[in-house]
């Protein structure tokens, strides 16, 4: 059991009442929303890649990799992008709520698992895709997660075709659609939280100064001095921060029986 400290207790304050005040919220999530989940960060690279696989995360997962070997694209992918098991976390949980009771109105996601839409919630922007979208890409044909996880070797349609993930790959751009609607979506908000990535990363860095408000919320295990301008920082894993602050009945009561589980 780890103790919270007593400085994210008052901040956490701020961050209920705040979501107590707001009824245009915006949710900003990366990866580490979902790492509570069991779902790890690719991109954090442990060695252990070194040794099963002959290329670099960002070399395997690029665009003219997958073209010149979709086989050994789609065993990385299978193995260290799909994890058919992961439930949603008390974040998703807590983000649906605040859309079902009308104070939140998107989430913009960088991951591609689709826990947010599992927990329920119906505005997801997907700046990255989603496993659960797959085409034919000879024929356009539509397949879901199925059709890719339990393919042995290289998922093909009825047709023949390969099957490619609706995921963006390095090399590949952003869906124009879904990023100016992010863009809106930011513009509008009266409260931005993002979670789970770091600021001054793209997209995040770029897209966050679309904000016009003054309710700029972080909440991200490791922040950084250049961070420093968000107007509330709180570096706690962000599914135990929605569990106390939304989910629960009270920040600082809950933040003991959360951390019992
Ligand atoms: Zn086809």
């Amino acid at each position: 059991m780890q103790e919270i400290k007593d400085r994210d207790v008052k901040q956490e304050e701020i961050l209920k009442q705040w979501i107590q005040e707001s009824s245009h919220i915006v949710f900003f999530g990366g990866a580490g929303v979902s790492t509570e989940s069991g779902i790890p960060d690719f991109r954090s690279q442990d060695g252990l890649y070194n040794q099963e696989y002959a290329y670099p995360p960002e070399t395997i997962i690029s665009h003219s990799f997958f073209m010149r070997n979709p086989e050994e694209f789609y065993r990385f992918y299978k193995n260290k992008m799909i994890f058919r098991n992961a439930k949603p976390n008390a974040a998703h949980l807590a983000l649906a709520k605040l859309e079902q009771e009308g104070k939140l109105k998107a989430v913009i996601t960088q991951n591609i698992d689709g826990l947010h839409q599992m927990a329920g919630s119906k505005n997801v922007l997907e700046l990255h895709g989603s496993i659960h979208r797959n085409y034919c890409m000879r024929c356009g044909k539509a397949y879901g997660l199925e059709a890719v996880a339990d393919a042995a070797g290289i998922p093909r349609c009825s047709c023949g075709g390969i099957i490619k993930p609706d995921v963006v790959l390095y090399e590949e751009g952003l869906d124009q659609q879904v990023l100016s609607a992010a863009v809106n979506a930011i513009r509008h908000a009266d409260m931005l939280i993002i979670g789970g990535t770091s600021l001054t990363v793209y997209p995040a860095a770029g897209l966050v100064d679309y904000y016009e408000g003054n309710k700029l919320v972080l909440i991200n295990k490791s922040v950084t001095a250049k961070e420093a301008h968000a107007d509330l920082v709180i570096t706690e894993p962000i599914g135990q921060v929605f569990q106390r602050c939304v989910l629960g009945e009270n920040c600082s009561e809950d933040a003991q029986t959360s951390d019992r589980r």
